[in-house]
């Protein structure tokens, strides 16, 4: 049996949770360290090493874990470091993604999708209208845009995973004063050392005259709501830029940027498809964002048992 609760629950021989903010499992997989998948217990959970040391900074507290279990193997999912899909072995294999990208993005390699006979996918972007133009045509794009906007510049990024990414280009493409948002500093920091990145940018906090000299400032879009920023973003001088797979039609807001960039850590549209067509399961099970439009078209036009997982429902036997 399977549900989506708080997190995946799976009924297994041994009661498997994924990404629950309780870990109420036999065993608790938690596929990485942002906020809506970390879970707040005591007890230990199969994660990566580097989830672990950046939730452990960002609980506040010191994450039990284990790199694998007898039925469980962890594989690098492509969405942020150390984020990894679950291999769960019982009478069928089940992969569960996690949040997953199979792009290779600067430092982080795409997800190989594994055969399993059950597939339980994130469908953020599962529709047509969110298929992402190549990696290659994003980075020029952001490229062109910060060499020609000699102005100061404030990118907005969630603070663990895009912020970095952004960071990470901005700091090959220019010499430019780079800042942070304290926030993301502090990520930085988890990051540097959980892996061999280095990030030059300085807080904005204490070197806020750099970012008048054409500085470029990185925060997370939660920090738009602050006076401090408002008041930077309503400068005339400053150019705001949002980075998100949602900007590929400026939905969710990403209008609302002078510039937004569709720089994603989750698989577009084609990209799921490739990736069910590569698992090849029996069965998939969809959960977030078009959950319900991306089961129908699995259904419909590849003739695979598909459907939405919703909240407290779902079982194998439904079928
Ligand atoms: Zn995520």
């Amino acid at each position: 049996m399977i549900k989506e609760k708080d997190g995946i629950h799976l009924e297994l021989g041994e009661k498997v949770v994924a990404d629950s903010r309780k870990a109420v499992g036999d065993i608790n997989i938690v596929s990485h360290a942002h906020f809506d998948h970390l879970h707040r217990g005591e007890t230990e959970v199969v994660c990566s090493a580097e989830t672990a040391g950046i939730g452990s900074v960002r609980s506040g507290k010191e994450i039990e874990f284990s790199e694998d279990h007898n039925s469980v193997e962890l594989l690098p999912s492509g969405h942020i470091i150390g984020s990894r899909a679950a291999l769960i072995e019982d009478d069928k294999s089940i992969l569960y993604t996690g949040d997953v990208s199979t792009r290779d993005r600067f430092y982080l390699e795409g997800f190989e999708p594994v055969n399993a006979d059950i597939l339980v996918v994130e469908t953020t972007y599962g529709v047509p209208a969110y298929s992402f133009p190549s990696q290659e045509e994003i980075i020029d794009e952001i490229t062109g845009w910060v060499q020609d906007n000699e102005k100061p510049l404030l990118l907005f990024g969630y603070s663990l995973g895009k912020a970095q990414k952004i960071q990470h280009h901005v700091q090959e493409a220019t010499d430019r004063p780079l800042l942070a948002h304290g926030s993301v500093i502090e990520m930085n920091h988890a990051v540097e050392k959980s892996t061999d990145l280095e990030f030059r940018a300085k807080p904005y906090e204490g070197n806020k005259d750099l970012f008048k000299e054409e500085g470029i400032l990185v925060a997370p879009p939660g920090s738009r709501k602050a006076e401090w920023v408002k008041r930077l973003e309503n400068k005339k001088e400053v150019l705001t830029a949002g980075f998100s797979g949602w900007a590929v039609n400026n939905s969710m807001g990403y209008s609302r940027y002078d510039r937004a960039f569709p720089l994603s850590d989750h698989c577009g549209f084609d990209e799921l498809v490739e990736l069910v067509e590569k698992v090849d399961p029996e069965r998939v099970y969809t959960h977030h964002g078009f959950d319900e439009a991306f089961a129908s078209y699995l259904r419909k036009e590849l003739g695979i048992h598909a459907r939405a997982l919703k909240k407290n429902q779902a079982t194998l036997e439904e079928f």
